[in-house]
């Protein structure tokens, strides 16, 4: 019998796709979903009690949602997310969240320290789905994955439940026509599910579309988009990552960038127009080239040591 080669450890392909995107918060997300016409809570950045009872006055819901703003999800089960119903509340709760750690499944075991918080209006869910949009890389096109399986993880559905994720690709000398808004909603089974919000859906996915390409930006995901009791669409979280290529087009976006939300190093390289990659291995690697690079992480794995990219 032939032997089988062993398959080498390859090591991690995120050394020439990470530092490609800006991500920013979710409160900059929903602002950019407001241009665009895509419903969001009303909502503020706060970084204060003072403002935060301010904030709080002003808004006068029956619910108040207090939300860390970090550049990672998961924040919900962390202990990021608070909901009240008490107006008094409210500062203390931005007292307990600013300054604070929060570890997330997305932040690594250090945790990122909250500096930012957004404080919206809490909303009735009747039902959480998930929509995002972003570049296939195999056809080149814009497609949006949705599913009914929204505040869940999408890896995880994906993973034990790939039936219910729904891909619908975009032609991009076409654009979004309300054909393929319709194809995403009735796979979703939104028709029997609430009828009221298939043609708001729809428009969404319009909406979605033109952020998506007039920002160049390179991932959008609404993670829940609920449908609420009173049969309203609302975007309630906010995932925007942004074509670094392209940022130079737009300063509105530029502005967003969170420094305290990149590391040191890969900020001080970008600044010296180094691609620099952080990872945790033992071997420093200085490789001219993306293919060179990974080859040369991969003979470094087989080896049985890991690499370490320096500037
Ligand atoms: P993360 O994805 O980081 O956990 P989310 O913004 O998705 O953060 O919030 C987690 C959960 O908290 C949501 O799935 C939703 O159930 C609830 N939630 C968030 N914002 C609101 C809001 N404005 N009103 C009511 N519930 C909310
Ligand atoms: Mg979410």
């Amino acid at each position: 019998m032939a032997e089988v080669s062993p398959v080498p450890p390859f090591a991690r392909v995120s050394l020439v796709t990470r530092k490609e995107n800006m991500n920013v918060h979710e409160f900059q997300a929903k602002q950019l979903f407001g241009q665009f016409g895509i419903p969001v809570p009303r909502g503020k950045e706060i970084t204060s009690p003072e403002a935060g009872a301010a904030w709080a006055a002003e808004l006068n819901t029956p619910v108040f949602v207090v939300k860390a703003q970090i550049h990672a999800g998961g924040r919900g089960k962390a202990g990021g997310v608070k909901i009240t119903k008490d107006k008094a509340a409210v500062p203390g709760l931005v007292k307990d969240l600013i300054g604070k750690t929060l570890i997330t499944h997305q932040t690594g075991p250090k945790g990122r320290e909250v500096r930012r918080l957004l404080i919206e209006e809490g909303a009735g869910i009747a039902k959480e789905l998930y929509v995002s949009i972003l570049v296939d890389r195999d056809s080149g096109w814009p497609v949006f994955i949705a599913s009914t399986e929204g505040g869940m993880e999408i890896e995880v559905v994906a993973a034990q439940t790939p039936e219910k994720i729904i891909r619908e690709a975009i032609d991009p000398a076409v654009g979004f026509q309300s054909y393929n808004g319709r194809n995403i909603a009735f796979a979703l089974g939104l028709p029997a599910m609430e009828p009221a919000a298939v043609t708001p859906f729809i428009q969404m996915l319009g909406n979605l579309y033109r952020l998506f390409m007039d920002k160049n930006a390179a991932m959008v995901e609404i993670n829940p988009l609920v449908i609420t009791s009173d049969k309203k669409l609302i975007a309630l979280d906010g995932k925007v990552s942004f074509d670094d290529n392209a940022l130079f087009r737009h300063a509105d976006v530029q502005q967003m960038r969170d420094l305290h939300e990149e590391d040191p190093l890969e900020i001080e390289a970008g600044e010296n127009n180094l691609n620099y990659i952080k990872l945790d291995g033992n071997i420093g690697c200085m490789v001219n080239g993306a293919g060179l690079a990974m080859a040369t992480m991969d003979v470094i794995k087989l080896a049985g040591s890991e690499p370490r990219p320096k500037k």
